[in-house]
This record gives structure tokens, C-alpha cells and sequence, in this order.
């Protein structure tokens, strides 16, 4: 059977939940080969096996963290040429667009970047793309090499499917390009306690219609109550009422949740760029012409100073 090969991220050994979707894609394609580099690598062949992984190939080197993406490719290429594998996944984050298209240069290859989801193909793997603010769903295949395909968080479901998870040491040899950016500091980002925005399962939005910064905790409490993370429009941010991280949207993050919760934001181009691929979009705005209102699977057209509360307070009624 085909390998596929499946670029892990992780933190210290904890591996992200965007790569154990990679790996339920990877098994509709072959056989999961994963590929964890740098501190605790090894630590993530459990859940890795758990899911799915047959083999996890493992290389720990300072180049990993003193540099910025090189040695990762220099360490992916390693891997592409040991296993010379049908696909190659990788996780749709920046860093991990940049080592696909560096991987899929270096071995001829064409990319595909923000895949939704992918499937078997007779010509190799199909991969589904939103295009265009999400106004159209594309189907693409790589015609020339081994397809490097980039995939969104929430794009597939996290599913158990045990494999033996193999653990080897993978020799990597760094090029000269693999020291060229050093970083030289870091500073860790303020733990809010809730999930990533990109990869959280529901992101609860507010817009222009929260109405000051002291308002986003009417958002945070209907968050904080699903377990979700709090995005914003531009037009919140740039008042200053919530951080420029927590934007959504063309120039913000994209994101596609199983359920997107938009509370007074009118569903402008540009944002639904960001969230257009969302599962479920809920909408709660007092103007029922609101364009948001297009898209949206289920609406409330009311104020939203007496919709959320309501809502978050029955969220948590029905948790017990
Ligand atoms: C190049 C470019 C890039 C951009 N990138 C982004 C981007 O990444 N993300 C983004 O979001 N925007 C982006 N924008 C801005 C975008 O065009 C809109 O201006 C912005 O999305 C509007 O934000 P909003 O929906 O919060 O505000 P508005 O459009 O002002 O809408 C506010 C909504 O709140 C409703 N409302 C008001 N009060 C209440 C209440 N009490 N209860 C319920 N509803 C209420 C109103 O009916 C209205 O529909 C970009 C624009 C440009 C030109």
C-alpha cells in the first residue's frame, strides 16, 4: 500500500489536533507515515499510532528551534526521499504552507494550500479548495510529482484507527540554507485558557455591533460556555475593542469551524472570506437585511445584548 507521509506539529511532544485530521485524510490515501521533528518528538508516537500512524520518524536538533523553517524542510526531504511516499500532508498553518511549497520546489513537485478536504483519486488524491471568499468549491489533483498538499484545521474528523506507530530515527543532514534566519528571541503568547482560533471547533465572532471593548465579555461568556474561541471583524479591531490576532477574515485569520457564531456582524465580503467554510454559521443581528443573513444556516434577528445572554445562559443550563 501507499505511504503517505504526514508532517506532524506538535508542542514538546503534545501533538496538535490539526494533524491527527491529517492523519484520518492520509488513511482514505495509504498507509500514515508521520514525520515529527525537534524537542519532545519522539513523546508523539502514541497518539500518533493511535490514530492511525503506521511508522513516526523522529530527528531532534537545535536547528529545529534556533532556526526558522529551513531545517524542517531540509528534515521533510529526508523523509520524502527515504520513503518516497504517493502524498505529502501538512498542516495549512503559515509555517506550515512555507515548508510545503519549500518541500515541493525542492522535489519538483505541485502544491495544493488550503485544502477542506481531500479523497482518493485514479490519478492521485483529489483535493477540495474554497475559492474565491468561499463563493466556489474547487476540485484539484497535482498533475506533475508527488502532490504536497496543505490542509485546514477542522477539515476532517479526529477518528482512533490504531496502527503500530513504528518509531525510527531519521537522519537529517542540513543544507547550507538551513542556518540562514536565526531566531533570536521569543516571547510566549498570553494564555487566554481557550482553544486556538484557527483550530477550534467553534468560534464565537463579535463585530461593530458589540459596541465598545467592555462589551466582548457578553462574547467571551457565550465562548467560555461552548468551550470555544473569540473571533472579531475588522471593524471591532481596528475600534481597538478586541487583539488584530483575533480577526477574521481576508486580512485576518481564516478559519472553519464545525460552528461559527457571528453576533453583530453584517457579513461583509471580506469577512466571510475568513469563515465562509465554517459547518455551521449562526447569526444574531438586529437588522434581518444584514447580508450575513445569505449564509447562514440558522439566524435570530434580534439585539444581540439580549440574544447572547440568553443564549449562554441556557449553553449552560443544559450542561448541568
Ligand atoms: C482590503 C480590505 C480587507 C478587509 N479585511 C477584513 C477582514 O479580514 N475581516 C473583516 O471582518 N473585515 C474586513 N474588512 C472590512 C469589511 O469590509 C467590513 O467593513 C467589516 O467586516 C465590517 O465589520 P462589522 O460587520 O463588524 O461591522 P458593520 O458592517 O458595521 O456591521 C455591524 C452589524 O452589527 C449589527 N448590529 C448593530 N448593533 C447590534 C445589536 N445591538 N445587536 C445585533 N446586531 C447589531 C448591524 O445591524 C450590522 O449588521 C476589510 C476591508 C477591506 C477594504
Amino acid at each position: 500500500m501507499a505511504e503517505i507521509l504526514v508532517y506532524v506539529d506538535h508542542v514538546d511532544g503534545a501533538v496538535r489536533k490539526p494533524t491527527l485530521e491529517l492523519l484520518t485524510l492520509a488513511r482514505r490515501l495509504g498507509e500514515p507515515v508521520a514525520v515529527a521533528l525537534g524537542n519532545g518528538a519522539a513523546d508523539t508516537a502514541a497518539a500518533l499510532a493511535e490514530h492511525g500512524a503506521v511508522k513516526v520518524l523522529t530527528a531532534d536538533a537545535p536547528e529545529f528551534a534556533e532556526y526558522l523553517v529551513v531545517p524542517k524542510v531540509d528534515a521533510l526531504q529526508a523523509a520524502y526521499d527515504a520513503v518516497s511516499p504517493a502524498a505529502v500532508l501538512v498542516p495549512s498553518s503559515a509555517e506550515g504552507k512555507e515548508i510545503a511549497a519549500r518541500l515541493a520546489v525542492r522535489i519538483g513537485s505541485g502544491v495544493i494550500t488550503d485544502a477542506v478536504d481531500i479523497e482518493a483519486g485514479g490519478e492521485g488524491p483529489v483535493a477540495t479548495q474554497a475559492a474565491f471568499a468561499a463563493s466556489f468549491t474547487t476540485k484539484s489533483r497535482v498533475s506533475k510529482g508527488t502532490p504536497v498538499i496543505t490542509v485546514k484545521p477542522n477539515s476532517a474528523p479526529v477518528e482512533a484507527a490504531p496502527a503500530a506507530g513504528a518509531v525510527e530515527a531519521l537522519a537529517v543532514s542540513f543544507g547550507p540554507l538551513a542556518t540562514g534566519t536565526k531566531v533570536t528571541a521569543r516571547t510566549p503568547r498570553e494564555s487566554t485558557g481557550r482553544p486556538e482560533l484557527t483550530e477550534a471547533a467553534i468560534v464565537v465572532s463579535g463585530g461593530r455591533g458589540v459596541n465598545g471593548a467592555e462589551n466582548f465579555a457578553i462574547i467571551e461568556a457565550l465562548a467560555d460556555s461552548l468551550g470555544a474561541a473569540v473571533g472579531a471583524s475588522r471593524a471591532a479591531v481596528d475600534a481597538g475593542w478586541y487583539p488584530h490576532s483575533n480577526q477574521v477574515g481576508q486580512t485576518g485569520k481564516s478559519v472553519s469551524p464545525q460552528l461559527y457564531i457571528a453576533s453583530g456582524i453584517s457579513g461583509a465580503i471580506q469577512h466571510r472570506a475568513g469563515m465562509q467554510t465554517s459547518k455551521t454559521i449562526v447569526a444574531i443581528n438586529k437588522d434581518a437585511e444584514a447580508p450575513i443573513f445569505d449564509l447562514v444556516d440558522y439566524g435570530v434577528v434580534g439585539d444581540l445584548f439580549d440574544v447572547v445572554p440568553q443564549l449562554t445562559a441556557e449553553v449552560q443550563a443544559r450542561k448541568g
